[in-house]
């Protein structure tokens, strides 16, 4: 589509970063767009409404800039979940595996509740192992996942496979 040509016109490859044999894809050009900028943030907002989500999770870092101004667009509460260490009151904590070592992620628990049904915004899925653990930590604060959105899917690397069981049937959204 129109939307999609524009999105993808604004992402730019990047031989050999952040190591060597790896293409990263970079959003800041997306984002100094204002045209692009807020396409994508309706396109993702427009998500958030047919999901019928209650509030919006980013993830740290691109998450949380892509995923404050989809909430605020679809009228949404925003839940930052956050690498270890970084939030201030009371937290779950996600461990998962990384290619190298474990990473961990926060969220402050208060901020999720039975009542919320949750859409987990970040920009890029690559392994899925990121989003996994905040659905496993969105679950655990007993809150309903309502999917996850993201600009742009990976689908060599196999992410949304590997998110199928944690997901349950919620649906995956790839720009
Ligand atoms: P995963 O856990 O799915 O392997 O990695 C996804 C996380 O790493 C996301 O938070 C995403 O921001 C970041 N990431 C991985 N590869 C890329 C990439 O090529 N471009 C961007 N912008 N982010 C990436």
């Amino acid at each position: 589509t129109d939307v999609q040509e524009l999105l993808l016109s604004r992402i730019r490859d990047v031989a050999d970063y952040p190591e060597p044999g790896v293409m990263f894809k970079d959003i800041t050009p997306l984002l100094a767009d204002p045209a692009a900028f807020t396409v994508l943030t309706d396109s993702l907002a427009q998500v958030a409404e047919r999901t019928g989500a209650t509030k919006v999770v980013g993830l740290e870092a691109r998450g949380f800039i892509l995923g404050a101004p989809v909430a605020v667009r679809a009228g949404l509460g925003f839940i930052p979940v956050r690498k270890a260490g970084k939030l201030p009151g009371a937290t779950l904590s996600q461990a998962y595996d990384l290619e190298y070592g474990s990473a961990e992620i926060e969220v402050h628990a208060e901020d999720l509740g039975a009542e919320d049904r949750i859409l987990v915004v970040d920009d890029v899925l690559a392994t899925g192992g990121t989003a996994e653990a905040s659905i496993q930590l969105i679950r655990r604060a007993g809150a309903e996942v309502a999917g996850l959105a993201v600009l742009m899917e990976l689908g060599f690397l196999g992410g949304r496979d590997r998110l199928a069981p944690a997901l349950a049937g919620a649906p995956l959204e790839a720009l």
